[in-house]
């Protein structure tokens, strides 16, 4: 059966993750949140006391502990690094605060980038990230960018943290958000942006079934192709 590969980037909280589960399921692709894995790095070297101007050690210890996925017994994505699930503390603010500068380290980035194209190597693929289109997937069959505005996104973000019970100020993720954004979009190394064939889609105050129906849509088509 053909089966093609499906790129969903854009800024923080865009929806990318929760479309493309529902989107990989409902294709019965494989889902891969690449965010996880900067986050997961993140943690690691939080955790080690690392800073993003050192490094090495983080380098090694990401070949001691790989990054690698799991399923929890009622489906849900789990997050390794080594044997030490990760999924819930990749969550958290500090983690969340202190990952664009562990996502600009060339070598960090070269490492998982790696890892997310063998991943890819299985078969059909939704993979949500920022330089999914750009760099790890560039001849992926459809390619979408997924923006809405910083207000819409820092709720979204401030709803999802008080499900996890993660404690939430709505002022303070706004700031938290655009900050992201910049340093996500002006770093050196695969900066968020469009890539020149995806399709722009701004879901400020559209549904989840609207934006999953949209992208769908598109994918069929490919497929009937
Ligand atoms: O998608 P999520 O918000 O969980 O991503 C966390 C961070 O990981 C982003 O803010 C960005 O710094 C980094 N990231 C990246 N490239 C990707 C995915 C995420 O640089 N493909």
């Amino acid at each position: 059966m053909k089966t093609i590969q499906i790129a969903i980037d854009g800024p923080a909280s865009s929806g990318k993750s929760t479309v493309a589960k529902i989107i990989a399921k409902d294709f019965g692709y494989t889902y891969l949140d690449t965010g996880a894995m900067y986050r997961a790095a993140t943690y690691m070297a939080l955790k080690n006391q690392i800073s993003p101007e050192e490094p090495s050690q983080l380098l090694e210890l990401l070949e001691q502990y790989p990054i690698s996925f799991g399923r929890s017994e009622n489906g849900e994505q789990l997050v390794f690094v080594g044997d030490v699930d990760v999924t819930n503390p990749i969550r958290e603010n500090e983690v969340t605060n202190a990952v664009s500068a562990f996502a600009a380290i060339p070598a960090v980035r070269e490492k998982l980038v790696a890892l997310q194209q063998e991943i890819a190597q299985q078969g059909g693929i939704v993979m949500d990230g920022r330089d999914i289109g750009t760099v790890v997937l560039p001849d992926a069959e459809l390619k979408i960018f997924l923006v809405a505005s910083v207000d819409e996104r820092a709720e979204r973000r401030y709803k999802e943290n008080l499900e996890r019970g993660i404690s939430a100020d709505l002022e303070v993720l706004k700031k938290e958000i655009a900050d992201r954004d910049y340093k996500d979009s002006h770093r050196s190394v695969s900066p968020l942006r469009p890539a020149d064939d995806s399709i722009t889609f701004d879901t400020t105050g559209v549904s989840i079934s609207d934006v999953v129906a949209f992208i769908e849509e598109k994918a069929k088509k490919i497929l009937d192709k």
